[in-house]
């Protein structure tokens, strides 16, 4: 297993404590042999947690980095060479995977309804964001969007992953993204929710969309020509 094995997993609610080995640390940070612990990235906000030791336990307050994933810990790190248990927050974890996939959601509908292209995100526990551009904004209508991704959410679709390619994802219609926009690596991590969306993403997801709770708006914000903010909440 490499630094990036938690790609690999799938779904991304209750994370199982994993064993592993500190190979690096530089003050404050420390770098396992492996983790499952996600960092920053891709709008949405790092696991943290505890990594635990014979005869020791340490926060983890930060994560970041992809290919060499690099914790921050609050306390002494443990020594290189420690075989360490690395406990995720998941109540912290299973919220940012339902707002995440809520958000797939809420892309792929906003695209559906009024070719809206979401060209931002930040994901957040309290509220999250999406940055739409509209060819005509005046159309779109936020507490419709809502509404539909109450339905989806309702509809408990199977919320699925995938290794693709990118020219395999070209020809797929449910795909929404700009696709100029990834690199053409051989295999991409697709994440599938049934017939509403296809969409390369190395985030965090829920298994199906029955366990995101109802959604409400927060708020809408205009962000230049064409193009709202729209921030939801969980009810
Ligand atoms: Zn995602």
């Amino acid at each position: 297993m490499d630094t990036d094995a938690r790609l690999l997993l799938h779904p991304s609610e209750y994370p199982s404590p994993f064993s592993s080995k500190v190979i690096d640390v530089q003050d404050s940070w420390i770098r396992l042999q492996s983790t499952e612990f996600y960092p920053t990235g891709g709008g949405q906000p790092h696991d943290t947690g505890i990594i635990t030791y014979d005869g020791g336990e340490v926060s983890v307050i930060d994560v970041k980095g992809r290919n060499e994933v690099l914790h921050q810990v609050e306390g002494t790190p443990p020594p290189i060479g420690t075989v360490v248990q690395g406990v995720i927050d998941v109540e912290r974890r299973s919220a940012l995977a339902r707002m995440h996939t809520a958000q797939h959601l809420a892309s792929a509908l906003a695209h559906e309804h009024w070719g809206g292209v979401t060209v931002g995100n930040q994901i957040g526990i309290e509220s999250t964001r999406i940055d739409l551009q509209f060819e005509n904004r005046d159309l779109f209508s936020p507490e419709e969007l809502i509404e539909f991704m109450n339905d989806e959410i309702k509809s408990n679709h199977e919320v699925t992953m995938d290794n693709r390619s990118l020219d395999d994802l070209k020809s797929d219609s449910r795909v929404r993204i700009d696709l100029n926009r990834i690199p053409n690596v051989s295999s991409l991590r697709v994440i599938d929710i049934d017939t509403i969306d296809v969409c390369p993403c190395a985030g965090t997801h829920v298994e199906s969309t029955g366990v995101i709770p109802r959604v409400v708006l927060d708020r809408v914000k205009s962000k230049g020509a064409g193009k709202l903010r729209v921030s939801y909440r969980f009810e």
